[in-house]
């Protein structure tokens, strides 16, 4: 449920082929507007729907999977868990993870920018993307990229469609690069008691570390425990797994068993579950390295009152985490942080329990969102995005409850939003698809101005944008 309203569309269009698609879009013309409609999970975060939604299930795609090639092309409907059952029998994956479980859908995820848990070792979901085929808002369709790694000459148009959350045109299939599926998972898992301690002894690891794929901050108690993964040819995981653990107790000041190399993993593998990095750094595999990230998921869905993401540059996420603590000192919140993005997502529940062991400590009682608590919880926000814009960074209100953050004072457009208005006015100049939740209009005069900065209030309140950019990419 979201934070605020409800989650169903009024309408639901279910186009059964690219012209009755065509035909819908051009039928959109002067109305409320169209938004394309994946799982839907964005929207249920943002608690904001549009009138009518566009469901592409019906449309006629057929998958084309190219495993000589490396590339694959599926319908924008399919979901990440479908595309996964194509191509696990040849050994393949498409390794964007959205952290969703796979319940996202290819065209949803790339719409929303949400490169996933990967995005340290493997880069942005656009570098994954080859080539699209998407209606424009009067219905004609065009195909962007093509099927190849190296494709024609010309500019990558199709990245302008992802990250453009449905407002420019409907995708209905991409083309995708794809990759073996690794040898070897591990996930090294280790304790810090500051922020500052867990930054001083992962940041040199990223460098040294080819295999390590992710890397994410997760708050318990006091402290942070960090998740690391590590993927690919199994000596080469292995290797790097147990250097990262060592150098982690190294910089901890813990003692480092003798041995260089896995040889600790070695003798100690041969179940589910193995763990050799002692006391502080532990390292695990199989089923139990998925139940840790799965328990990373369900954190993020806990019901809340407050959900924010604060983002600076990635050597200030220390300083960053400590200014989320303090604002929220004695109550409930849980921060889940991409380790080196520099991006704290950040969940206060609505008087409920938080993960991360508050409920021992008394701080359930004081959750944001309770009765008469609204100013409160806009005084947090207020201060934190103050420390946040301090350090150079941002702060996005993702979801709140009714009532709590609507009229706070918000930041100007930002400076390229002006770029982005032309963008939709070349792709969709009648305004039918209706995604576009960061366009702001251009203040024109002082009437205006005022009009639009509340307007902007509202809209960053709902759609949690970023500085005009539409990318989710946590
Ligand atoms: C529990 C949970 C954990 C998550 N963890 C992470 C994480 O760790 N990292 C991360 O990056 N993300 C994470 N996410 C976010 C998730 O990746 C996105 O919500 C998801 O990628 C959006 O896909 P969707 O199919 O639900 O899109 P929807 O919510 O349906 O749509 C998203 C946007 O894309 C547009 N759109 C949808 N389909 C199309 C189309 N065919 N053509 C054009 N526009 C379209 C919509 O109009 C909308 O603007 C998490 C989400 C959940 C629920």
């Amino acid at each position: 449920m979201p934070e605020g309203g409800t989650t169903a569309p009024q309408a639901i269009l279910q186009p059964a082929g690219l012209d009755e698609l065509a035909r819908l879009l051009r039928e959109a013309r002067g109305g409320p507007g169209l938004a394309p409609w994946g799982a839907g999970s964005q929207w249920a975060r943002w608690g904001r729907v549009p009138g009518a939604a566009l469901d592409l299930r019906a449309l006629p795609v057929e998958p084309r999977l190219s495993a000589a090639n490396l590339t694959v092309t599926v319908p924008a409907c399919w979901r990440l868990e479908e595309l996964d059952a194509l191509l696990a029998p040849h050994g393949l994956w498409y390794p964007i993870d959205t952290g969703d479980g796979g319940a996202a859908t290819v065209g949803g995820h790339l719409a929303a920018a949400t490169s996933g848990i990967r995005r340290t070792g493997l880069g942005p979901a656009r570098d994954w993307v080859l080539g699209m085929r998407a209606v424009l808002a009067d219905g004609r369709e065009v195909r962007i990229g093509g099927e190849m790694i190296k494709n024609v000459a010309g500019y990558n148009l199709h990245r302008v469609l992802v990250g453009s959350l449905g407002m420019l045109a409907v995708l209905v299939e991409a083309t995708l690069r794809i990759a073996p599926r690794p040898e070897r998972h591990v996930t090294l898992r280790a304790r810090f008691e500051t922020p500052a301690a867990a930054w001083g002894a992962l940041s040199p690891l990223r460098r040294r570390a080819s295999t390590l794929v992710a890397a994410e901050w997760l708050r318990a108690g006091d402290g942070v425990e960090v998740l690391l993964a590590f993927e690919g040819p199994a000596r080469a995981v292995d290797h790097q797994a147990a250097e990262a653990a060592r150098e982690i107790r190294s910089a901890a000041g813990l003692a480092v068993p003798a041995g260089g190399g896995d040889g600790g993993a070695a003798a100690a593998r041969g179940g589910d579950m193995a763990v050799y990095g002692g006391e502080g750094v532990t390292v695990v595999e199989g089923d139990a390295a998925a139940v840790l990230w799965d328990a990373r998921r369900e954190r993020l869905l806990s019901p809340a009152a407050l959900r924010l993401r604060a983002g600076v540059r990635p050597s200030d996420l220390p300083r960053l985490w400590a200014a989320v603590a303090e604002v929220f000192a004695g109550r409930p919140w849980d921060g889940i942080a991409r380790g080196y993005g520099g991006v704290v997502e950040i969940v206060v529940p609505a008087g409920g329990d938080a993960a991360g062991g508050d409920s021992a400590r008394g701080e359930a009682s004081r959750g944001a969102g309770q009765p008469g608590e609204a100013a409160g919880c806009a005084a947090l926000v207020l201060d934190l995005r103050r420390r946040a814009e301090a350090l150079g960074g941002y702060l996005q209100v993702r979801g709140a409850l009714p009532g709590t953050v609507e009229d706070l004072p918000w930041t100007s457009a930002s400076p390229d939003g002006h770029l982005h208005r032309r963008l939709k006015a070349v792709f969709d100049p009648a305004g039918v698809l209706a995604g576009a939740h960061f366009l702001l209009p251009e203040p024109a005069e002082p009437a205006a101005a005022a009009a639009a900065a509340a307007g902007a209030a509202t809209a960053r309140g709902i759609a949690g944008e970023k500085g005009g950019s539409a990318g989710g990419n946590l």
